[in-house]
């Protein structure tokens, strides 16, 4: 039985994305060779990057603005770095809104100064900070728009005549927003886009090349700029997976129509955790995440009944993150409302048996 899974990552991709991508590492486009053992330099492999890049700016409206769509290895992690080593000079101002947030400004520690503009630490990260000043003279602000393990999400950006970088891992393309406001966005793509492997930065290229110091050629956004994207060999599979969903998801409508439905999951489960005496949510009403719903069992002797009952149901991936603990429902773009509504139905005879 395929299971209905809400993990936060590695997470759900679409069914037809993997079938397809199952097709390819067997036969790609009945070429007789497989997507993996084909050079990256081959006219498919190459059609297949550019449609990639192509999808991803198409979709975020970025198209003939002066971005571009690369297709990076090394993880969200590697662009915490990336993005300072590119960017920053002098200081840089970060938001902290968590684990990777806090990540991230560790980091960018090592390039020059840090200014922490604003934390949620105080109340264990359970919202987004508001009314806060930024200070003037930040090479760059940076942020996470969506902290995975929390379930929080920006729902507005804050102005600021620095670059805005984004660390969008967790809700790239799962709502619209004005992504022009943003001079940097990156995002692993195992978390709403593909496989582990591949990181997506998007990047407004009239930012680069204003840092004194020397860049090494894979870190430098100007290299992978320059080569396409395929300064050395990609990571094949990830990259092509991650085209099929964009594909996927261009099909469906784009953003706005896959926003609908993301709306309607959340509103599903978040009513049910208000609604329900059994259980108690974890961040802010108002700052909470449509990806990343995180909770808790107000009594926790019911915690075994629970968890059997969501085993029995095929639920997936519900633990919540250690530094939260409770549970934590990822409902990515790929998650239909279907799956919502079968742990929606479990958390409610939970109510009934208490
Ligand atoms: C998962 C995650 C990361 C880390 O991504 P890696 O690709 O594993 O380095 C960074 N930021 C956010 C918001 C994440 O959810």
């Amino acid at each position: 039985m395929k299971k209905h899974n809400f993990s936060a990552g590695p997470c759900i991709l679409p069914n037809e994305v993997l079938l397809k991508a199952s097709e390819a590492v067997m036969d790609l486009n009945g070429s007789g060779l497989s997507l993996v053992e084909i050079s990256h330099r081959s006219k498919d492999f190459v059609a297949i990057m550019e449609n990639a890049r192509a999808l991803a700016l198409e979709l975020l409206g970025l198209e003939g603005k002066g971005y571009q769509a690369l297709f990076l290895q090394g993880g969200a992690s590697m662009e915490f770095l990336m993005a300072a080593y590119n960017l920053l000079e002098k200081k840089a101002g970060y938001i902290n809104t968590g684990t990777w947030s806090d990540k991230a400004i560790k980091e960018a520690k090592l390039f020059g100064e840090v200014v922490e503009v604003a934390s949620s630490k105080d109340k264990n990260y359970n919202y987004i900070p508001k009314g806060y000043a930024v200070p003037k003279g930040l090479d760059y602000l940076h942020l996470t728009s969506n902290n995975t393990i929390f379930g929080t999400q920006f729902k507005e950006f804050p102005k600021t005549d620095a670059l805005l970088v984004c660390d969008m891992s967790s809700d790239i393309f799962s709502r619209v927003l004005d992504f022009s406001q943003f001079d940097l966005i990156y995002a692993g793509a195992q978390k709403n886009m593909g496989p582990a492997g591949t990181t997506l930065a998007v990047v407004k290229k009239d930012i680069l090349g204003k840092v004194s110091r020397k860049i090494p050629s894979m870190l430098d956004y100007q290299v992978h700029i320059s080569k396409d994207s395929m300064f050395n060999t990609p990571p094949v599979f990830a990259v092509y997976t991650s085209m099929l969903t964009l594909e996927w998801l261009k099909n469906k409508g784009g953003i706005a129509a896959i926003e609908e439905v993301n709306d309607k999951k959340a509103q599903l489960l978040y009513s049910e955790i208000d609604l329900n005496p059994v259980f108690q949510g974890f961040a802010k009403k108002e700052d909470r995440s449509t990806m990343n719903a995180t909770f808790n069992l107000a009594d926790q002797d019911l915690k075994e009944t629970f968890e059997s009952m969501l085993q029995e149901g095929g639920i997936n991936g519900l633990n919540g993150h250690r530094s939260v603990g409770g549970y934590r429902a990822s409902m990515y773009n790929a998650l239909s409302l279907e799956s919502v509504g079968v742990l929606v139905d479990i958390m409610s005879e939970m109510e009934r048996k208490a």
